[in-house]
């Protein structure tokens, strides 16, 4: 047999049941997230999208941007490495690596044992760098205010044709490394359309994060000095 789909089948409510159960457990605390943060003041922005988008990048802009970077702490999610903890901190802010093990997600509990580690009185503004991938980012919410998508030119023009749910559950679809469109023969136009198709009501923004263009237009989308 060839040229036919596969979809998952009737019949696995108990798969189904477990799964549910899940996502509800996240979403409460999720919630305390929110209510933790709310009480402190803290504004959190969950950043996906995939390995190599520029996830660590557009963090790294947007806080060369803030005028108080005392005022600004980041989240780094990853399997096991400190990667991207390392270049935020020669950014002089507070930061913390959450190392997932083999989950490839950041979840609500992980991110609230970070937030009572990380020391959040005086921070304004939170970034989350979430686990590099399109999938299950979306399902699991983290209490974040703002959710940003990363995508970039180098990933072609159907991401968000391939991965709708990320870009239905985010704010802002950020297009990244437009300076390479040239290069790579795609047009950010037809990258912008593609997520229109699937979030007719997500704000796109074009950037390119080596030589800054469209970074501020973030932060203003975002609402952070
Ligand atoms: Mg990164
Ligand atoms: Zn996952």
């Amino acid at each position: 047999m060839s040229g036919e789909v596969v979809s998952p089948g009737e019949g696995e409510v108990f798969d189904i049941e477990l799964e549910e159960e899940l996502l509800e457990a996240n979403r409460r605390l999720a919630e305390e997230n929110r209510r933790m943060l709310d009480d402190l003041g803290v504004k959190a922005i969950d950043v996906m999208g995939s390995i190599g988008s520029g996830k660590t990048s557009l963090i790294e802009r947007l806080i060369e941007l803030h005028d108080r970077r005392e005022r600004v702490a980041v989240l780094c999610g990853d399997l096991t490495t400190t990667i991207d903890m390392e270049r935020i901190k020669r950014h002089g802010v507070k930061v913390l690596q959450i190392n997932t093990g083999k989950e490839c997600h950041l979840d609500a509990n992980l991110v609230g044992k970070a937030l009572r580690r990380l020391e959040l009185k005086g921070v304004e503004t939170l970034f989350i760098e979430n686990v590099g991938n399109l999938i299950c980012p979306a399902e699991f919410p983290l209490g974040a205010h703002k959710r940003v998508v990363v995508v970039s030119i180098t990933e072609g023009e159907y991401t968000p044709l391939k991965h709708p749910y990320i870009f239905m559950d985010a704010d802002i679809a950020v297009i990244n490394k437009i300076d390479l469109a040239q290069a790579m023969g795609i047009n950010p136009d037809k990258v912008a359309e593609n997520v229109r198709k699937v979030a007719p009501d997500v704000d796109v923004i074009k950037t390119s994060c080596k030589t800054g263009e469209g970074v501020r237009d973030v932060a203003e989308a975002l609402g952070i000095r």
